[in-house]
């Protein structure tokens, strides 16, 4: 385990004690890309722990960030589709509309706008270093990397900072976009007074789930299982998963990451360790495996499916919720915007 990843998981260990001590302190920011519907990987790596969050009394600010879409493409593609579903999943996940602020980038300018201060306190040479941008360019097959791409963890620290959210509900993959932003508040905070919190990740249990290919799921991947698919979609995309060619299951993330990803999932679903789903297993082999995963996960996800298939009848309740979320996303940011003008010395009047 790297240094940096050990103290982003003993800062996550001490924000859960915050959450049982004191969780109306906090105040989370999280998004999603409307690149397509959400999937198990977004469901434990970060909504299971969205829904506690908003349980246990934080305030919850989740953000559909539609100019990241064209970080890594030339179209927009679906978007318009890609949001409603977005709005969705999280609803039917358990966000509760009543208490979430759901909004989209590119209707809250003043949040756009802090990337210009923010700019002014990176290096290309450290925007060049992101182990996720590279990462990000090389699945989406990209050679040249746009100037968003570059800038992305620069508008995720505006994202999270114009709205001074302290918790950030995140998969392993966005730990260094989370740092980025840590820097970025103590940078402006050094240099202009204090004004924004450095935010930590809340990790999960399960920080990077893989896709059936073995590599991380992702929506741009074709490699999900998507929270809205039927029974028998789950059961066929589970079906074609990767595995290897021991009969014998046993939970070995090191020697067999694609097998302990499908034991983790189990587990995940069915509350107990994925060691000893693997003992029970045995050598009833991959057949079994998957067989056990279908119907975990067919069981897990049948609520919220049932619940998501209800809202999308009514097609003004989308339009609600992010109608709503913007006005309040609008105000906050405008706040916000003030505030640094007024700690650079930029208000004229
Ligand atoms: P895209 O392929 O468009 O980038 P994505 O599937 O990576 O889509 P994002 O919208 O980029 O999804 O990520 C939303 C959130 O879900 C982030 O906090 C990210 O860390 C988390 N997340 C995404 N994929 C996984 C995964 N496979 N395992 C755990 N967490 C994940
Ligand atoms: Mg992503």
């Amino acid at each position: 385990m790297s240094d940096s990843f050990q103290a982003s998981v003993a800062r996550s260990a001490a924000l859960e004690k915050r959450l049982a001590d004191e969780p109306a302190s906090l105040r989370m920011l999280t998004g999603d890309r409307p690149t397509g519907a959400l999937h198990i990987g977004h469901y434990f790596g970060s909504i299971r722990n969205r829904v506690r969050l908003q349980q246990a009394g934080a305030e919850i600010w989740q953000l559909i960030a539609d100019y990241q879409v064209i970080t890594d493409r030339e179209s927009v593609g679906a978007i318009r589709d890609n949001v409603r579903n977005l709005v969705l999943d999280n609803v039917a996940a358990g966000l509760d509309p009543e208490r979430v602020t759901m909004f989209t980038h590119s209707a809250v300018p003043a949040l756009n706008q802090l990337m210009l201060p923010f700019l002014s306190l990176v290096s290309v040479a450290e925007l060049q270093r992101n182990p996720t941008v590279k990462d990000e360019a090389k699945a989406a097959g990209i050679t040249s990397i746009s100037g968003l791409l570059l800038t992305y963890p620069v508008h995720q620290a505006a994202d999270i900072l114009f709205c001074k959210a302290n918790v950030v509900p995140v998969g392993r993959d966005q730990l260094p976009h989370l740092e980025q932003t840590r820097v970025i508040a103590r940078r402006f905070n050094e240099r202009y007074g204090a004004t924004f919190p450095e935010p930590d990740a809340l990790l999960s249990d399960a920080p990077l789930i893989l896709g059936t290919d073995g590599t991380k799921m992702s929506k741009s991947r074709g490699n999900v299982i998507e929270l809205r698919m039927t029974a028998d979609e789950t059961a066929k995309k589970i079906k074609g998963a990767k595995t290897d060619s021991d009969r014998v299951i046993t939970y070995d993330p090191e020697g067999r990451p694609e097998v302990a990803n499908l034991l983790t999932l189990i587990a995940l679903c069915e509350g107990v360790a994925p060691e000893v789903v693997a003992e029970e297993i045995g050598d009833g082999g991959g057949g079994a495996l998957k067989r056990r995963l279908t119907e975990a996960i067919n069981d897990e996800l049948a609520p919220l499916r049932a619940r998501r298939a209800e809202l999308a009848e009514d097609p003004s309740y989308v339009v609600g919720i992010l109608e709503r979320g913007n006005a309040r996303a609008n105000e906050v940011a405008d706040d916000t915007l003030d505030e640094v003008r007024t700690r650079m010395d930029m208000v004229y009047s």
